[in-house]
Parts: C-alpha cells; structure tokens; sequence
C-alpha cells in the first residue's frame, strides 16, 4: 500500500514506551521519496524518537537519540507536544530567544542559542499549563520559571533564558504595561520619559522592546533562516540603543524585501556616481551593486532589495537601506511593492 496522506498511524518509543499517534502528512510521502522513508521524531523529556514512514506506507522505527539535539532536529521533522521544532544547526546569533506560534504549532529554536535539550524539556512540560492560562490574552510578560521570562504577544509566545534576573516581577510588570500600548508608543520612550520603575531597568526594557518588535513584525511570517540571520544581525547591532521608528521601518522593510523592486530612475552610469552619497553612509564598495542593477536594467529585468540584500555584509544592513532611501529621495532610484 502506497502512502495515504491522512491516515493515522501508532508508534511506540522502544525507550519510554510512549505511544504516538500520528496522522500522516504530504512531508511524508515527499521525504520517503527522497530517503526511503520519511524522517519523523517525536521529543520524550529527555530523548528523541526517531521514527518514519516507508514507502509502502508502513510506520517504522529508526532510532532513540540522547544527544545533538540541535543537529537531530535540523535534520527531522521534531515534534514537541504536536509543535514542529524548526531548527538550525547553528543558532542564529547570540540571543537565546524559543518562539512559539500558537496558530501555525511551530517552535522556532533558531534563535536560541542555548541548550536545545533543556528548552524542549522546558517547553514540553510547561506549553500546556501556559496556554491554559494565557492562551487568550493579547499581551503578557512575566517571569514564567526560574530560567525563564516569556512575552507573549497575540499568538506568538517567546520564552527567553534568563542567565542572571537583577530585576523583579513588578518592574517587569511596569514593562508590560508600556507594550500594551503598542509599538508607537515604546520607541518614543527615552530614558528621562519613563516611570522610575523602568528607568531602573531600562536595559532590560530595551533589549525586551526589541524582542517584542520581533515577536509583532519578523516571526509571525516564519521568514527563511537566510532573512531571519539578517534581521537578527540587524538587530544585534543595536541591541543596546532604544529602537527608533526608523528602526522598525527597515525591519518592516527586511520582511519585504522579496517584494520590493528597486527601478533606476536615471540612466544606470549616474548611479555609478552616488559614491560620495554611499560615503556618508559608510558603504565603501558599491561596485557590486551597481552592477547588479545596471545588469538587471540592461536585461530589462527587475531587481529585488532581497537580492541586493544577498550582495552585500550583514552588518551594512541598516547603512544600505538609509543609501537607498536617500537614493531614493533624490529620485535616482524608485523603491515600490511589487
Ligand atoms: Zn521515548
């Protein structure tokens, strides 16, 4: 019998002898294609059951795995408490941030750089109890364990690993509260403007704002792990500095880059002029670039800012978008939606 999307199949974990209950998805048939059988597994407190379906359609047992759960989980479709683990083999930067989307069941681990294991274990546990109890609030951050905060906003959950907490439940309260009131209202928010409760850990506030951002604008739209790593890279640059309204468009702008086309609005040569314009904003080499765009416009092709994202280092990110715009403002190039 070939694969039938839809049935619900049983496997027992030789380890624990827990019994899942599985219903077969169209990933299983394309990846018994690719590897004979699919590549399923299924978090258990402290391992991971590795098992599949072949290409007859019949549920097999692969392995128990008790270690590299970061690699085991980039390389299998992971299941904890039915959310599908999405994985890197390398975190993406330094931060130590798990995402949960309630709607899609996905726990994103790409950005957290800590041990896979202990999150999964943390999350397995605890999902339950959370979203009993929070599931249906908008806007929460609280101090969730001993090891960990959590924000929740709509229905993203981010649990963040707390290393050292020299601050208190009230003052993350005070927190709360200003991002209740939006995005609008956090980047205006500098040091002299808010409650003495803040102030005191206005640090926190600051890295929390940008996690909250993240949490509204980047991983509600489960962008590739090549965007995430430029949006993270982003981020981390200025992690310590309260983020600006600016800040939060070029975000927005990351998360379009796909769609946005950059036209030249003069013939491609007086682009090659704009170095001094690419000077002030610290790009010292736009030769890439520009040919990038005088090749597109020679071939009477469209160029996309994703694409022209590709060219250049991570860390240039903010200064290119500020050199487009300008570019833009003075009407050489035009910036619009595809
Ligand atoms: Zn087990």
């Amino acid at each position: 019998m070939p694969i039938v999307v839809g049935q619900v199949v049983v496997f027992k974990c030789p380890k624990c002898g827990k019994v899942e209950t599985y219903t077969v998805r169209r990933e299983d048939a394309e990846e018994a294609i690719s590897f004979g059988a699919s590549k399923i597994g299924f978090f258990h407190r402290n391992h991971i059951f590795l098992c599949g379906i072949n290409s007859r359609g019949e549920p097999i047992l692969r392995s128990v795995e008790v270690s590299n759960m970061r690699t085991i989980c980039s390389n299998n479709r992971v299941y904890a408490k039915d959310f599908l683990v999405v994985c890197e083999k390398d975190a993406i930067g330094n931060q130590k941030i798990a995402v949960a989307d309630i709607n899609k069941k996905i726990l994103d681990l790409r950005c957290y750089s800590d041990s896979v294991n202990r999150i999964l274990s943390f999350f397995s546990k605890e999902i339950d109890s959370i979203l009993a109890k929070y599931g249906s609030l908008e806007c929460v951050i609280t101090m969730i364990h001993k090891d960990f905060d959590m924000i929740k906003l709509n229905n993203g959950i981010a649990l963040i690993k707390v290393d050292r907490r020299e601050y208190s439940k009230k003052e993350l309260g005070y927190i709360e509260s200003i991002f209740r009131e939006g995005l609008d209202k956090i980047v205006l928010l500098d040091k002299n403007k808010v409650d003495e409760n803040v102030r005191r850990v206005y640090d926190l506030f600051i890295r929390y704002s940008w996690y909250f951002i993240l949490l509204k604008l980047v991983f509600p739209k489960t962008p590739d792990s090549e965007m995430l790593s430029k949006v993270i890279c982003f981020v981390e640059k200025k992690i310590n500095m309260m983020p600006r309204q600016t800040d939060i468009e070029n975000i927005r702008m990351l998360m379009e880059a796909e769609n946005i086309i950059i036209k030249p609005l003069v013939k491609p040569q007086t682009l090659g002029m704009t170095k001094p314009i690419a000077t002030l904003f610290n790009l010292t080499d736009i030769t890439d670039l520009v040919n990038a765009i005088l090749e597109a416009h020679r071939r009477d092709r469209e160029i996309t800012l994703k694409y022209l994202l590709g060219i250049i280092s991570c860390e240039e990110i903010d200064n290119f978008i500020g050199f487009l715009r300008e570019l833009e403002k003075h009407r050489l190039i035009e910036l619009r939606g595809r």
